[in-house]
């Protein structure tokens, strides 16, 4: 057999795959390369080069590639089987391990993805307060279904496409938009609609236009709108949650939401979603109650045996600790970097996650607004000039950069390195 190499892969992948990939992000100019495997901090492409990867397949792999330990946790659940379509312990160990972090669920529904566990929750939250509307944050990206498809980050942003075509209007007609880090217009929006807002579902840290940390005060202020409103308070952690700690952004800012979406982390790197909340909310999800909510896959056992080795690996190494402190001298040594070159960047992240925002003067990014104003093009020439350095940044401005435990000291060295030669003449 010839052994193709990325550009060849790709072209014959666009004649059988829409834009040639399995999601949005994953497409890029002039074309991707195709992985052929992963170990630790690096990722390697079936063309011989090798990366140090911050994309870390956009979150989950917080442990890095491959991980023996998670590996071999795998291997033995792969061992007894991998699909029931009946209850099996793991569910109740992960359950159990998830609650003891999160002080905001009592209960929670396991599901496939970040996706469907937005949808599920939301579906709840109006089915537990029997009304129609929902507040989401500009650019804030919660999965791919109809009713969070508008303004929504991610690959709607990086494409252009912040509303999708073959949404109906009826759709979304119940979805309002208030920018992040400010109170007042989610006090305006909610004024607005007294009485019919189901919920707001937040990012706590905006994720999915890059990192956006909130503004000292901002989380507990929305926490005090919707509890006087008398609505649900969602915190979507999907990559948050066993990332910023194990309880998430709720427990690094101690702000409790009513719900919470878990996703990417929890599933050790396998397919995952999880909707979490008080036992009164939960109880109303099928079968016990009148939300329906269902799946062949959900609680799927490699997933489960995954996700409980890696919250056991999380708490055992004091993985956050290490990785958080990490993101904290490499944000510091890019604002030297950019400083000592003259390129007016701003430099975000909170914990493990980091980026450049390429923002006009370098003026902080506090919103979606201020990340569309972004310099994109540029954002690209470094992402471009970074992988011929052999290091994978998520190849677009608008997605998080990603430490992990497997990243060592010399990674991090290397990768400030690279920097420092790619910014030079961007
Ligand atoms: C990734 C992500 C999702 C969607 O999760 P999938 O597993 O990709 O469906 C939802 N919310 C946030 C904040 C995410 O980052």
């Amino acid at each position: 057999m010839i052994e193709m190499r990325s550009e060849e892969l790709y072209a014959l992948a666009m004649r059988y795959m829409p834009g040639g990939v399995s999601s949005p992000v994953r497409a890029y100019k002039p074309y991707p390369f195709y992985a052929k495997s992963g170990k630790g901090s690096r990722i390697c492409d079936v063309d011989g080069n090798e990366y140090i990867d911050y994309c870390l397949a956009y979150g989950p792999l917080i442990l890095g590639h491959a991980h023996e330990e998670v590996k071999d946790a795998v291997i033995a659940q792969l061992e007894r089987g991998w699909l029931f379509g009946t209850p099996h312990e793991g569910e109740i160990e992960l359950a159990k391990r998830i609650i003891a972090h999160y002080p905001s669920i009592e209960m929670l529904r396991f599901v496939n993805t970040g996706s469907e566990a937005t949808m599920a929750g939301i579906r709840l939250a109006r089915g537990f307060t029997g009304r129609n509307k929902i507040i989401k944050i500009e650019g804030g990206f919660h999965g791919a279904h109809d009713g969070v498809l508008v303004k929504a980050g991610s690959g709607a942003t990086t494409l252009g496409i912040p509303d999708s075509r073959g949404v109906p209007p009826d759709m979304v007609k119940n979805t309002l938009q208030v920018p992040f880090n400010d109170a007042s217009q989610l006090e305006r929006v909610l004024d607005a609609n007294d009485g019919e807002v189901a919920a707001v579902i937040i990012e706590p840290v905006m994720g999915n236009v890059g990192p956006i940390p909130p503004e000292e005060g901002y989380l507990e202020e929305v926490r005090r709108l919707t509890r006087e409103n008398d609505v649900l308070l969602i915190f979507d952690e999907v990559i948050t949650g066993f990332r910023l700690a194990h309880g998430g952004a709720q427990e690094y800012y101690n702000v409790v939401p009513d719900m919470t979406i878990l996703g990417k982390i929890a599933g050790g790197g396998f397919p995952i979603g999880i909707v979490g909340a008080g036992k009164a909310i939960m109880e109303l999800v099928a079968p016990s109650g009148g939300v329906y909510q269902a799946g062949t896959f959900s609680g799927n056992p490699v997933t489960i045996a995954a996700g409980i080795k890696t919250i056991e690996i999380l708490e055992r190494d004091n993985v956050l600790t290490r990785i958080n402190a990490l993101g904290d001298s490499i944000r510091a040594a890019l604002r030297d970097l950019l400083h000592d070159a003259g390129v007016e960047a701003y430099v975000s992240g909170v914990g493990s996650m980091f980026k450049i925002f390429f923002s006009p003067s370098g003026i902080p990014v506090r919103n979606y607004s201020d990340a569309l104003r972004c310099d994109r093009e540029r954002y690209l020439r470094l992402f471009h000039k970074m992988l011929s350095c052999g290091v994978f940044l998520p190849p677009s401005q608008f997605e998080t950069n990603f430490i992990s435990f497997a990243h060592t000291d010399e990674d991090i060295e290397k990768t400030i390195e690279a920097y420092k030669s790619c910014i030079a003449g961007l």
